[in-house]
């Protein structure tokens, strides 16, 4: 049997993609291993999520307990001082704090209610043969006549058949940290910039904490046996976790976190949506809502059968990037205090210097 069309990965952006599909009549096939029981870092959805969330009939996901608004987040950038983002000054709304796996678990259930047909594998291997592609899963081969590429950065269509640049080297050390305390924590994001970095902390709706450490990877000083000492070196963010306790256990997990794309994000034949198409800087807070709305738009113009669609999507990939590449420069030179730090200094390059392509 050959698919019409096949999704894969099983992150945001390929379960918005096989629950739009099938919502248009279009019934995937969609090839995404099972992830429950690991941590996923990225947690702060942008309120403009809302509305994408509305179109795939789902915005009621976000009203659970588990997740919870975060009205408040302060940030220590260009200078010590706390600055406060106040949620009700944004328009759109607060943005929401996930507990990630439930998000993403109960978006993947209503695809498969939907009736996308989930096979719960990773692809080993992808070929074109007489037109359609075979997606070897080691169990079984599926034959599709279109591919959804939402495997995030490891874009294992797009990569092979598009060329991927890469603007920098940012990289993520992060771990949980509990409180044994009785004391309910202030629940806030705290954003704060250092000499080798910036560092991200935000209180879970169920009072873990998680803390992230952004430096580019190839510095010396983004090592991971220097977390902890450096998280105690922070200002608002130490005396945050003292104040309410916050031990830190362990080594923290590494993850890469470079502003990556893919040009153009259409092929013959398959198409790249969410990290897979564009990846951003977490400080960014728009990885998730991108990859929801790119889902639903490469899925309309699919299931619209619509070339010119599905065009005028890749451009719109095409522009957001070089919109958000000039948004990046422009936050990041705000930070000017320490201009011996190889990461500031190369943050104030033109990023048109950075840009390489991958491996
Ligand atoms: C540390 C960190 C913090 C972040 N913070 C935020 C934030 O606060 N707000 C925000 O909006 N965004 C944030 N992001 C970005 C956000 O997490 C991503 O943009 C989002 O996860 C993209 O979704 P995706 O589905 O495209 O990719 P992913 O979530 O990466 O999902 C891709 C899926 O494809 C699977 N896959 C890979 N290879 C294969 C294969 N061969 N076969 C089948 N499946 C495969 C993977 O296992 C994975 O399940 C953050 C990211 C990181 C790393």
């Amino acid at each position: 049997m050959i698919y019409p069309v096949a999704v894969l990965g099983g992150g945001i952006a390929g379960a918005a993609a096989a629950l739009r599909l099938a919502q248009g009549g279009v019934r995937p096939v969609w090839i995404a291993a099972d992830r429950r029981g690991s941590f996923k870092p990225g947690e702060h959805l942008s309120a403009a999520a809302i509305p994408l969330l509305t179109t795939l009939g789902s915005a009621s996901v976000l009203r659970s307990e588990v997740h919870r608004h975060a009205h408040s987040t302060y940030s220590a950038w260009g200078s010590d001082i706390l600055i406060e983002r106040n949620a009700i000054v944004q328009l759109e709304g607060p943005p929401i704090v996930l507990d990630r796996a439930a998000f993403e678990d109960t978006l993947s259930a209503r695809a498969i209610a939907s009736g996308a047909k989930r096979i719960v594998r990773d692809v080993m291997d992808v070929r074109i043969t007489d037109g359609h592609w075979q997606l070897d899963t080691g169990d079984e081969c599926i034959e599709a006549g279109f591919v959804f590429d939402a495997t995030g950065r490891k874009a294992v269509i797009a990569s092979k058949f598009s060329t991927r640049f890469q603007a920098d080297k940012l990289c993520c050390q992060y771990a949980l940290l509990t409180s044994p305390n009785e004391q309910e924590p202030r629940p806030v994001t705290l954003i704060e910039a250092e000499e080798r970095g910036w560092w991200y902390m935000s209180v879970l709706a169920d009072q873990r904490v998680i803390l992230n450490f952004y430096s580019d990877t190839d510095l010396p000083s983004f090592d991971s046996s220097e977390y902890e000492k450096n998280a105690r070196g922070t200002k608002a963010i130490s005396t945050y976790l003292m104040d309410y306790g916050y031990d830190f256990c362990g080594h923290p997990r590494r993850i890469t976190t470079n502003s990556s794309w893919i040009a153009p994000a259409i092929g013959a034949g398959w198409v790249a949506i969410g990290d897979a198409s564009a990846a951003f800087d977490p400080l960014s807070s728009h990885g998730m809502t991108t990859a929801l709305w790119s889902a639903i738009e490469a899925a309309d113009a699919f299931v619209a059968q619509d070339l010119q669609r599905m065009q005028a999507y890749a451009d719109a990939v095409a522009k957001g990037v070089q919109d958000y590449l000039i948004a990046k420069r422009t936050v990041y030179s705000r930070e000017t205090r320490w201009k011996n730090s190889q990461f500031w200094a190369r943050r104030q390059t033109n990023v048109a210097k950075f840009a390489e392509t991958s491996a």
